[in-house]
């Protein structure tokens, strides 16, 4: 489209490095896994050949297994059919907004790697209206005969939790590996108990290697504890021997939006954003618990982008003082705010209306939707949050909220480290307005402290090589 600018076309083809199956003819017809090249920048990550052989490898095992699937409501009243089949699966539940969704389902899609499990995706209401399938000649989505209502009874009471075979008070699982149940429900929320933490030990992956069929609930990035797993650690070593790009390589594998989603994409991105000398997304997510005036959270990103650069000050001089030959050569700065809520664009709008810029830069400031409210499972809400992501993601620079899954899913897409805004009571917010993110990966938001040696609960970050505590949640991890 010539609305691209050239420098913004990426020489690479779609395969993007390697990462995606050349083979068209297995997919259905998915355009923005044929064009995220020509709008995105090439990644600055390369992914391993052992990366790209272990997915051609999970691509054939998926097209050999995922059509068992079908026969999952047979399996649940006679477990037996499963123990006969050398096929083992994990299903995601569908659970808690589209930022979350995608922390938990790259985490699981990697652990189905790892154990060489199939990855089946529970539609929820709207899966297969917000994304491509990302496996040739196959289908993620799990078969609609296991009911909505009963995947939504595998949660906290579930009889069928994974962290009830381990007693209360015993501190490593005591299962007898004849006796293992044929599927188990893995409770990964945060509001997991510590038998549900023993996921991320040694002791509990041998017994969950035995259970061909597991269910899996997770509003969280978990994939920083899998590496208390030394088996599971080596391997993840060896898949992403650039730690930071894990969730980077893993989203731009899996996650296509759907033609109707990626349409509204790059007509927003052809109109509004295109054609720019840079494009800044500035992603403003307000939790009620933080509820500021519109006018701190403004003055906030603009001490963020203004005090850093990344956006131009007003000037002293009036902009008929200035030689509009100056402010005519150069292509604006295009701003991409996203937010449920129009007023922090309006003033941030407002404000390079109002001023004359130094050097007289021009500053367009776009908002492609306000939702006002969240509506997770609506599923034309979804699909604007989805393009929301999207269009954060095509970015070449990115000031986001501290806490907010909506602005890791879109950093992870970039490929661009963020500014992260400041949480205002932390330590941090009397300091800095924003702080560039150490790591392009998602945080850990409720890690589970190192006791798989039962020697007492530790600080995980201490007793692991690669994860710091997160900039925005202090007690949160993330890989470096
Ligand atoms: P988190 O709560 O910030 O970690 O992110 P989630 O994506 O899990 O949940 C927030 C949900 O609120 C999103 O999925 C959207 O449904 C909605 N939402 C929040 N911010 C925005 C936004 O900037 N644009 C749109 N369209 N929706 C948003």
């Amino acid at each position: 489209s010539s609305v691209i600018p050239d420098h913004r076309r990426s020489k690479g083809a779609h395969i993007v490095g390697g990462l995606l199956h050349d083979d068209l003819n297995g997919y259905r017809p998915c355009h923005s896994r044929m064009q995220q090249h020509v709008y995105r920048k090439a990644s600055a990550f390369i992914p391993s050949s052992y990366l790209i052989s272990k997915l051609r490898r999970y691509e054939t095992l998926h097209m050999k297994c995922a059509p068992e699937a079908e026969n999952f409501i047979k399996v649940l009243k006679s477990p037996e059919l499963l123990q006969k089949s050398d096929c083992r699966f994990i299903v995601w539940i569908d659970y808690s907004g589209l930022g979350n969704r995608l922390m938990s389902l790259a985490g699981t899609f990697l652990y189905a790697l790892l154990t060489e499990r199939v990855l089946l995706v529970d539609r929820g209401t709207d899966m297969s209206d917000l994304f491509c399938e990302p496996f040739p000649h196959s289908s993620w989505l799990l078969p609609v005969g296991l009911s909505q209502a009963w995947l939504q009874g595998l949660d906290k009471s579930s009889p069928h939790r994974f962290g009830r075979l381990i007693d209360k008070g015993e501190c490593s699982v005591h299962v007898n590996l004849s006796s293992v149940p044929a599927y188990s429900y893995v409770h990964l929320t945060h509001s997991f108990d510590i038998q549900d933490r023993r996921f991320f030990c040694d002791e509990e992956q041998k017994v969950l290697n035995q259970i061909p069929l597991l269910f899996l609930r997770s509003n969280l990035y978990f994939v920083p504890s899998l590496y208390f797993v030394p088996a599971l650690a080596q391997e993840i070593e060896r898949l992403f021997p650039e730690r930071e790009a894990l969730f980077h390589h893993l989203a731009r594998y899996l996650f296509h939006p759907s033609n109707e989603v990626w349409g509204r994409i790059v007509r927003f991105y052809d109109a509004y954003l295109g054609n720019a000398e840079e494009v800044v997304g500035i992603q403003i997510r307000t939790f009620d618990l933080t509820k500021m005036p519109s006018e701190n959270v403004t003055s906030q990103v603009f001490a963020c982008t203004i005090g850093n650069k990344i956006l131009p000050n007003a000037s002293n001089l009036n902009q008929d003082e200035r030689s509009w030959s100056v402010v005519m050569q150069k292509k604006p700065i295009s701003v991409l705010v996203t937010s449920l809520h129009q007023e922090h664009f309006e003033r941030i709008r407002e404000f390079y209306l109002s001023h004359s810029t130094e050097q007289g830069r021009l500053v367009r400031v776009q908002l492609p939707s306000h939702e006002e409210q969240q509506k997770t499972g609506k599923a034309e809400h979804d699909k604007q949050a989805l393009t929301d992501i999207f269009l954060l993601s095509l970015s070449d620079t990115l000031v986001t909220s501290p806490m907010s899954t909506f602005g890791y899913a879109a950093q992870g897409l970039a490929g661009v480290r963020p500014w992260v805004l400041t949480r205002p009571g932390e330590q941090t917010y009397q300091q800095y307005a924003c702080i560039k993110a150490l790591s392009l990966e998602p945080c850990f938001h409720a890690p589970p402290l190192f006791d798989c040696d039962c020697q007492g609960g530790r600080d995980p970050g201490k007793v692991l090589k690669f994860v710091r505590h997160c900039e925005d949640v202090n007690w949160g991890l993330k890989l470096f």
